[in-house]
């Protein structure tokens, strides 16, 4: 195993396995103000956004399970509410964001997501990009299904506060949900953007570079300019940083698409490194430029490895 592909697997592909190997008992859960009532919270996996008021509190993402209870005493410590986690809403089904719904779910918290994160869960199956990076993900335990599921969006309605979970399909996963917050002006853009460079597109489990750009641009052209954007992974981000992340997506899906047209392979294409020009800004990451050529790729000859992927 290289040290680039562990490092990937604890960002995102297999971080159930992953999970198994990191000491959580080092892991501090850091919360930040985002605006209004809307925090974040990060330790190891993917942010979680909370809305903490006095109706409860609703998180999106609850990392891994080790960490459940240090994150449900970061969420006390807001000190808002000594209410519970009444619902958490899962982004996508990767466990470095649902690994703690079985825990969340035991402690009372009703756990909502769109219906492929409950499918894939349930089963299991390989993730990552075809031959590049493949990995089996384990199924979840019961306890962690989410309960309620849906196919576009849902809303919950608590602490004056409209949460709305859209569905955008085929992005990171088949099962995508974008979390907007629009009281706070806050969205949780789950790993359909994510700052640590070259994104993992999970094109075995129904991702697409074309499903995140569509998603990226959707979001930048309907929300207000100065929303607060909470990542997947990584720092605060405006929506400028979206459009910004959303160009080099399809500058570089443009790159791979006119070397395809001039009959390059992959590994051709990976020798003329042709995505030199983004690599300075985005390939430093467990992405690296060969991996995210093997993902546009996956991408652009529409890979039919995805059993559940909807369009809609
Ligand atoms: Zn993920």
């Amino acid at each position: 195993m290289t040290l680039k592909f562990v490092l990937l697997t604890m960002i995102c592909v297999a971080a159930l396995a992953a999970a198994q190997n990191q000491d959580f008992s080092k892991v501090d859960i850091k919360v930040t103000k985002v605006s209004g009532n809307i925090y974040m919270l990060q330790g190891a996996g993917g942010n979680i956004a909370a809305s903490v008021g006095e109706d409860g509190i609703v998180i999106v993402d609850d990392q891994y399970a080790p960490l459940a209870d240090k994150i449900a005493a970061a969420l006390k410590g807001i000190g808002v509410t000594d209410k519970p986690v009444r619902f958490v809403i899962n982004t996508h089904y990767h466990g470095d964001h649902t690994g703690g719904n079985a825990p969340f779910a035991s402690g009372g918290s009703t756990v909502i997501a769109q219906d492929n994160v409950r499918k894939r869960l349930e089963t299991g199956g390989k993730a990552g990009i075809p031959k590049a990076m493949e990995r089996d993900q384990p199924a979840a335990p019961k306890a962690g299904l989410p309960i309620i599921t849906f196919e576009n969006d849902v809303t919950v309605h608590l602490n004056g506060e409209d949460i709305r979970a859209l569905h955008f399909p085929s992005g990171h996963t088949d099962g995508d949900a974008i979390v907007f917050f629009p009281k706070a002006n806050v969205v949780h853009m789950g790993d359909d953007f994510v700052t640590y460079g070259y994104p993992f597109i999970d094109v075995i489990s129904g991702g697409s570079v074309q499903g995140i750009i569509a998603a990226c641009d959707k979001v930048a052209a309907q929300l207000p300019a100065d929303v607060k954007v909470i990542p997947g992974h990584g720092q605060t981000s405006s929506i400028g940083d979206v459009k910004e992340y959303s160009a080099m997506l399809k500058e570089t899906t443009t790159a791979v698409q006119g070397a395809m047209k001039r009959g390059k392979k992959v590994d051709e294409m990976k020798k003329e490194k042709i995505l030199a020009q983004w690599d300075a800004k985005y390939g430093k990451g467990s992405i690296t430029s060969d991996l995210f050529i093997d993902t546009l790729y996956n991408s652009l000859t529409n890979n039919k490895n995805a059993p559940f992927v909807k369009h809609n």
